[in-house]
């Protein structure tokens, strides 16, 4: 489709070129892209985005999974253009600061559970978890446990595309074709449920988990275990969550053998399960690092924070080598731009309320969405609030896969697209990660919309022989 306005289309195509020759696109296959370029957005209101021919599409993934309080909020545009015209940037190292970063991190402070009080700054979650692996090993140094340096994760827990960060996420397809560390890092299962053995109980599912931590714990020999990393539901592996309990007891476990507990926040905080951290009020830990980022900013500017206990920062605080620092930033570690932004972004999110809307309308999100398993593909539709994700599965009693050559996510979500709504295809998965200011009539469309699609890859399914007739 192509707009009415010359000039309009004379710029689209300007940009889609340029795009295509020029901008190296994060997580692409080039082989496809030289071909097809990108689409190109050039608007965005409320709970919507508009493609560069005007169509308007309702984002049903929040930008990926940040765009909280929802698009074109004039008052962060304000509170930014304010802050660039006072000062947009000083260097953080050592004894300098400016007000957004230290009101940003005593608002963190305030918000994060237990004695989480202190914040480093970066721009993003991937280094927000840099950050952490740095800051352990840093703490068990100052502490003499000079052989605690081993971190352990679960396979398909997501947690960024710096090195280490990719070592630690254990998604095994984003491993495919690159290096990780193979050394410093071991991931332990996945705690899906659904695709637990059919005889065994949730209970008995959580305990052998918690069992495989402890197991790996003492494998690698407790002296030499650092942290374990886990987001509270895994995200890009497929909205896992993990039977009731896992977290709990995971943390029993790392506080048994002195290992730290980071729960990745990355995509959990700042609302979208209707809490600003879901890692105690969600879940009931109090672990020793959050990450976060994404929704910080509501996605207006990169920034990220990596949150620790009193007792982590007691250590790293402690007088070590003579005139040696804590070598760890980054030029734009505080930035005031971004954190005016945050601290903008969380008053929004306070005086609207939006955690307690998150509680009203991404339950009936949760509800609408699970009538969809009705549909005979759907094998599982699961995650909690604003977090959801659609399994499909070629037969729902073995849980068997649709062929992987059938695509069947990427067939969802373009039947979406032109239906105007934007869903996230994973391999066989859907993802659903909207802004967080969703009405219940947006749930109705997004719902009505993915079932109307869904029904239509189906049926292209079976065209093309991948499903029975
Ligand atoms: N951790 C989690 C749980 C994420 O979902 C992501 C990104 O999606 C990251 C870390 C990495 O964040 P970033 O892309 O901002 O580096």
């Amino acid at each position: 489709m192509t707009s009415q306005n010359p000039a309009a289309n004379f710029v689209k195509q300007e940009v889609w070129e340029k795009d295509r020759d020029h901008f190296v696109h994060p997580w692409t296959d080039f082989s496809t892209f030289k071909e097809s370029g990108s689409m190109v957005f050039q608007q965005a209101d409320g709970v919507s985005v508009q493609d560069a021919d005007g169509k308007r599409y309702l984002d049903g993934i929040g930008g990926l999974w940040c765009v909280n309080i929802g698009y074109g909020r004039d008052e962060i545009a304000e509170a930014v253009a304010e802050q660039i015209r006072a000062i947009p940037y000083f260097s953080t190292f050592g004894h300098h600061t400016t007000a957004p970063a230290a009101r940003l991190a005593a608002k963190l402070a305030e918000l994060a559970p237990g004695d989480l009080n202190h914040v480093f700054y970066g721009c993003g979650g991937s280094v927000a978890n840099d950050t952490a692996v740095r800051l352990i090993h840093f703490y068990f140094n100052q502490l003499g446990k000079t052989s605690k340096k081993q971190i352990i994760s679960r396979i398909d827990g997501y947690h960024g595309s710096t090195y280490m960060a990719m070592s630690i996420t254990g998604v095994q397809f984003d491993h495919i074709g690159f290096d990780v560390e193979r050394q410093l890092v071991h991931h332990i299962s996945c705690p899906n449920p659904y695709r637990r053995p059919e005889e065994q109980s949730l209970e008995a599912f959580c305990d052998e988990k918690v069992q495989e931590l402890e197991d790996k714990i003492l494998e690698l020999g407790p002296d030499n275990v650092a942290a374990f990393f886990a987001e509270p539901i895994m995200g890009a592996g497929g909205v896992i969550v993990p039977p009731p309990g896992y977290h709990q007891k995971t943390l029993a476990v790392c506080r048994k053998y002195d290992v730290l507990y980071v729960s990745d926040e990355v995509v959990t905080a700042f609302g979208r399960l209707g809490h600003m951290f879901a890692s105690e009020d969600e879940f009931g830990i109090v672990p020793d690092i959050i990450t976060c980022a994404k929704g910080l900013t509501s996605g207006y500017l990169p920034l990220g924070a990596t949150i620790f206990s009193d007792r982590i920062y007691d250590v790293i605080s402690k007088p070590q080598a003579d005139g040696a620092l804590f070598t760890h930033g980054f030029t734009y570690s505080g930035h005031p731009v971004s954190c005016a932004a945050g601290l903008k972004n969380i008053e929004i999110m306070e005086r609207e309320g939006i955690c307690d809307h998150v509680q009203d309308v991404g339950a009936y999100f949760e509800q609408r969405l699970h009538e969809l398993k009705a549909l005979p593909i759907i094998g599982d539709v699961r995650g909690r609030k604003f977090m959801m994700c659609l399994e499909s599965v070629a037969d729902k009693t073995t849980k068997e896969l649709i062929a992987p050559e059938a695509k069947i996510g990427n067939r969802i979500a373009d039947e979406c697209q032109q239906r105007g709504l934007i869903v996230r295809p994973l391999a066989h998965m859907n993802i659903l990660s909207p802004t967080l200011i969703l009405s219940r009539q947006d749930v109705d469309f997004v719902v009505e919309t993915l079932r109307e699609s869904i029904e239509a890859a189906t049926e292209s399914l079976k065209v093309d022989g991948y499903l029975p007739r």
